[in-house]
């Protein structure tokens, strides 16, 4: 018998999260947080908050901040689906959508956690290799003779690749499997990449994923959004009432429609970020890296002389944190979020030491 008692957790295979050390002064460049705070007009809206925020249970379906995004977009509050981060939603989404006969399909190098949904919930999937570019080949997603998908789920741009698939090539994705339900997971789209969020309104089987973790710098705060036909969210959110009929708190709820509503704050965070990794890319290729073409708040960098397991160890007797995935194919990269522009000077001056 398993210590488990369980056939469902004996057989899961959890998601390993970037490591939190309760370490000071430590340079955290390894979960793509925003190295700048959020808006200051987020902050000041939870302290105003916090009163009623406590005392009272949260909206159930998170309307205000429904509306707030539905403007920004251009499309209908009930046309969104609000989560506890992300991966709540995501995990909604696999649950009620993503289960059928047929296969998901996702790319073979992606976010680990599709996966660990897939384990969780029993859902069959079928990874496709990305190019020998390490990117998405929108082709290997269309339906071919012998098989079509049950549903598709990537990262655009993906992770942790850090490239971006143009909007036209995730459109033909979209377009040629009316049958079932795409998922683009968008949570780095603002550094750069393309949004499907102009689409939904055209195609009824498009969900669009989207966080307020690293363009908007509230990773704490736990807030995510799924954007699609109102028939999507609505199942989403029969499946959500099914066991936590509050998906965010009314702290989260401020912070996150304040947040939306400061478009010059994000603006400037996201372009500076732009920026920085621009000048990374330009000094790790100096020191002999190959970096692969970003769109997102990080890189993916290997080094053909340095193993990077090695690498990331010497960094880290230096208090910098990057990541490294002990992964085939891509176990000899380092994912490096973009810090501020002083974070990214002592990585490059800490490399350059190591690479001797
Ligand atoms: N999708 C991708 C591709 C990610 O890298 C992450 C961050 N680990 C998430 C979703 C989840 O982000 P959050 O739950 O903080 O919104």
């Amino acid at each position: 018998m398993s210590r488990y008692w369980s056939p469902v957790v004996h057989g899961l295979d959890p998601y390993v999260p970037g490591e939190q050390p309760r370490v000071d002064n430590l340079i955290k460049l390894n979960t793509n947080e925003s190295p700048y705070g959020p808006s200051p007009k987020a902050i000041a809206a939870i302290r105003n908050a916090a009163d009623e925020a406590l005392r009272l249970y949260p909206d159930p379906r998170g309307l205000g901040l429904c509306e707030a995004l539905a403007k920004r977009f251009g499309v209908k509050p009930e046309q969104i689906f609000v989560g506890n981060g992300s991966d709540e939603v995501l995990a909604h989404i696999f649950h009620a959508l993503l289960k059928h006969e047929r296969a998901l399909w996702m790319p073979d190098i992606t976010y680990s956690f599709y996966p660990v949904y897939c384990g969780l919930y029993g859902i069959a999937y079928e990874s496709i290799a990305l190019n020998e570019d390490f990117c998405i080949r929108a082709d290997d997603y269309l339906p071919r003779e012998d098989a079509r998908a049950g549903a598709i789920i990537f990262a655009n741009p993906n992770a942790p690749t850090g490239r971006p698939l143009a909007l036209g090539e995730v459109e033909r994705i979209v377009a040629a499997n009316p049958q079932c339900v795409v998922v683009v997971d968008e949570a780095y789209v603002d550094f750069g990449g393309e949004s499907a969020v102009a689409l939904v309104n055209q195609y009824p089987n498009l969900l669009v994923v989207q966080t307020f973790s690293k363009s908007r710098a509230l990773a704490g705060l736990r807030v995510g959004y799924a954007i699609g036909h109102a028939d999507l969210i609505e199942a989403l959110e029969r499946v959500k009432n099914c066991f936590n009929s509050y998906p965010l708190d009314r702290l989260a709820l401020a912070g996150a429609m304040a947040s939306v509503e400061d478009e010059a704050y994000f603006r400037e965070t996201c372009d500076k970020v732009i920026a920085s990794r621009d000048q990374l890319t330009g000094d790790l290729t100096a020191l002999g890296f190959e970096v692969l073409p970003s769109a997102t708040n990080f890189v993916f960098a290997r080094h053909p002389d340095h193993d990077a397991a090695g690498l990331a160890k010497a960094l880290r007797e230096r208090a910098i944190l990057v990541r490294h995935f002990a992964k085939p194919r891509i176990d000899q990269f380092l994912r490096i979020t973009i810090g501020t522009e002083a974070q990214c000077a002592k990585l490059v001056t800490a490399l350059r030491e190591i690479l001797g």
